[in-house]
């Protein structure tokens, strides 16, 4: 006999978490059904396992960071279950939260299983109907009513709310079922693509510095004419970069190097707090104040000794010289490299890696102030298997709570046509 509930919410993660809270809050029998044998695989990853969980700011700045097209979409939902709920709605599951100075948001615990153990707790306290190690193999309607196929019995549901995220991290559960599932119902899915995931280099120098971290690193390139630029900190890898700024801006060049299948030259600036030529003017002062000093040395007071000694043979100058030593020539080679290192970047690192999936199910088609489909009445989408993504900072959890509830919402009312 197949299982009878009124809302059955595909995937434990954040987004399907949340809509099952507010949901069966509404009155509406809940089932969740998750692949894995526990839920919130990815979420207990989360901000290495601290869980930046939402960003301190305003949704007009929220609309603003997810540009035009997304930002657009999104900015009903994120007006309606803000930043500012998000962590409301965690004080009142019993889990306190913390502000850190660049706006992200953390539990106080510094624990992301807290955060998934909130979330859970409450829904089983509202008597949501768990049903794990349950992968829905396909989703068909019958009537008004869809049936949920799995290996096991299948389940029998009024609406469906598909929250599988998306391609990245597959160990964790999300191999883009949900797409297929979309697909069958007549939907388009965007090209989906890594993104906030390490670049990798066309020279092999950065693994010569690979394990080496910078803590403030301003990284530009110019995309089609159009200057893009993310700030932070980075870190070398085997083949090539990786670290915060680098995710941000693996956001910005994903499409362009897929589409375009041709490197494209991005420069690191050691030093983003001081213009160009405040930055001259000042190494070529520290230079000459500090004539029997190793260059080197000099370098490296505000970086890593392994960039300083890169640096140095770089330009073709010995990093035991001493600064009186260093020719014209050298010095403003040394300074330009370290206003603007060029690094040619040939793809992103593989989907797997990526820390969120760009594209997914097309929002051209989705109402924007409900998640429920526009093609099949009853069918709603949460979270990342949405075409949205954001830049590190918690942005993305935000999406998925904020979709994840209005979703929950739509669906729990006894009328959807
Ligand atoms: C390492 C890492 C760190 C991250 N850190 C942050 C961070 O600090 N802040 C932030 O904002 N974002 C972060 N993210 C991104 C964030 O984790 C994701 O955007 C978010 O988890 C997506 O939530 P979701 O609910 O849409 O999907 P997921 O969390 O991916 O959950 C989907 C669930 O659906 C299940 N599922 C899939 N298919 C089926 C099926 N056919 N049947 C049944 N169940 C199925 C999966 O097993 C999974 O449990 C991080 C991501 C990674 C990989």
């Amino acid at each position: 006999m197949p299982m009878e509930t009124e809302i059955c919410i595909i995937g434990a993660g954040p987004a399907g978490l949340t809509a099952a809270i507010f949901a069966a809050q509404a009155d509406a029998h809940t089932t969740i059904i998750e692949g894995n044998t526990a839920p919130g695989r990815k979420l207990i990853l989360t901000g290495a396992g601290r869980c930046n969980l939402t960003h301190n700011a305003s949704p007009a700045e929220l609309v603003r960071i997810f540009g035009s097209v997304q930002g657009r979409f999104l900015s009903y939902c994120l007006y309606k279950f803000s930043p500012q709920d998000v962590m409301q709605f965690f004080a009142s599951l019993g889990l306190q939260t913390r502000i850190e100075q660049d706006g992200c948001v953390f539990p106080a615990s510094d624990r992301a299983d807290d955060v998934r153990d909130a979330l859970v707790n409450r829904a089983k306290k509202l008597g949501v109907n768990f049903l794990y190690d349950k992968r829905a193999a396909k989703i068909t309607k019958q009537a008004d009513t869809f049936i949920i196929h799995t290996p096991k019995e299948p389940v029998r549901a009024e609406k469906v709310i598909i929250a599988t995220g998306g391609l990245s991290w597959p160990k964790t559960g999300c191999t883009g079922d949900g797409y297929r599932f979309a697909r069958s119902f007549g939907h388009n899915i965007t090209q989906t693509r890594a993104s906030l995931v390490p670049l990798v280099s066309l020279e092999d120098w950065p693994g010569q510095l690979a394990g080496t971290s910078v803590e403030n690193v301003k990284i530009s390139a110019r995309i089609n004419n159009k200057k893009v630029a993310t700030a932070g900190a980075i870190i070398f890898t085997d083949d090539g970069i990786g670290g915060p700024a680098v995710l941000d801006m693996s956001r910005q060049l994903t499409d362009y190097l897929d589409a375009e299948k041709s490197p494209i030259e991005i420069t690191l600036d050691f030093a983003p707090n001081v213009e160009q030529s405040a930055f001259d003017k000042e190494m070529t002062e520290l230079l000459s104040a500090n004539p029997k000093k190793k260059i080197v040395n000099i370098l490296t007071e505000n970086l890593p000794k392994r960039i300083g000694i890169f640096l140095c043979k770089r330009v073709g100058c010995d990093d035991e010289l001493a600064a009186s030593q260093l020719n014209k020539d050298a010095r403003k080679k040394l300074i330009a490299a370290l206003k603007a290192l060029p690094v040619s970047i040939v793809r992103t690192r593989d989907i797997a890696e990526a820390t969120v999936t760009r594209g997914g199910v097309s929002l051209k088609e989705i109402e924007a102030k409900t998640m429920e489909s526009k093609i099949c009445p009853g069918l709603f989408f949460a979270g990342e298997v949405l075409d949205v993504d954001g830049p590190c900072g918690g942005y993305n959890l935000q999406t998925c709570f904020s979709t994840g509830v209005l979703a929950a919402l739509a669906a729990a009312q006894k009328d959807t046509s």
